[in-house]
């Protein structure tokens, strides 16, 4: 029996609004057309964020507009407050990522609430997206560690995630917004989160690479039983609130990984290629992902035979 997992690119917001350089709405509308292309089917596409914050993704609306309506694929919009949602709902987008963080100084430079008032936000937030019909999808950020605190308590964690849960979110991405967490790390949250009653199906994990662990912790992950995971073609990606964070999990190594342990992702590597180099030169420049250097010019790896 073949195991499978499912991708979340996120490559359209998480990797641009980190891009110094603004990248035109056909641009991005054709590097979606590429990603679709590849086999992906949940894309997160851009944030409703003030356009003066994150200047990259000022065209949101735009974007939401050009989505093509037959791919069966699902696009998300992050959705930072009620503003944002109510952005949101008029541009028709129907899937939305609310986002808070367990670290207090993290939380309050990210959206400038504590996080028992972000708390208080995200219920009337996702509340009305889902009374709205809407799917909402939580990210509980810094989970292992935060840039300005250091250590992040797991049972801080467990507690927002378990609450988000409660509140409606159909999956909460476990964030590791700095890349800072090790496998180790991965595996006892994931415990704890399962012993706390949160039901695995519905967790995800989101890894940046500054480290070089993402894809060690996304095996940690797999491991553990998590079956979603986050990922950025060529491994664009950071956090403006987060000095030093680096790219997020490259998609193409989350690709290559599971194509190696012959875990289906229903994504094509030699087409989720293109649209990485494709992106490099959107961008102008190198790009870090691993599997993404790897096949500059070449032609992927075959897959071997166990
Ligand atoms: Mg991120």
């Amino acid at each position: 029996m073949t195991d499978r997992v499912s991708l979340f690119e996120v490559s359209m917001r998480d990797g641009l609004q980190n891009e110094p350089i603004v990248v035109p709405t056909a641009d991005k509308i054709a590097h979606l057309h590429r990603l679709l292309a590849a086999g992906l089917t949940d894309i997160e596409v851009t944030s409703f964020v003030r356009a003066d914050r994150i200047p990259a993704l000022a065209d949101a609306a735009d974007v939401v507009a050009a989505l093509p309506t037959d791919t069966g694929a699902r696009f998300w919009a992050l959705v930072p407050n009620p503003v944002g949602l109510d952005r949101a709902f008029s541009s028709g987008i129907r899937h939305i990522c609310t986002f808070l963080s367990s670290s207090e100084t993290h939380n309050a430079k990210n959206v400038n609430r504590t996080v028992r008032e972000s708390v208080a936000d995200l219920r009337r937030v996702m509340g009305t997206a889902l009374d709205e019909g809407m799917s909402v999808r939580a990210y509980v950020s810094t989970v292992f560690g935060c840039p300005y605190e250091g250590y992040v308590a797991p049972e801080k964690v467990r507690d927002l995630v378990l609450t988000m849960l409660d509140v409606g979110a159909q999956e909460v991405a476990l964030g590791d917004t700095t890349g800072i967490g090790t496998p180790g790390q991965v595996t006892a949250l994931v415990k704890l989160l399962v012993d706390s009653g949160a039901p695995i199906e519905r967790l995800a994990l989101h890894t940046h690479d500054t480290h070089g662990m993402a894809a060690a912790n996304v095996y940690a992950a797999f491991n553990a039983g998590i079956r979603r995971f986050d990922g950025s073609v060529a491994g664009i990606g950071g956090c403006p609130y987060a000095p030093g964070a680096a790219g997020n999990a490259a998609t193409e190594d989350l690709v290559y990984l599971f194509r190696g342990l012959g875990v289906e992702t229903g994504v094509d590597l030699d087409r989720l290629a293109i649209a990485g180099h494709e992106m490099a030169r959107l961008l102008g420049r190198e790009l870090p992902g691993r599997v993404h250097r790897a096949t500059l010019g070449a032609a992927v790896p075959a897959r071997k035979s166990a």
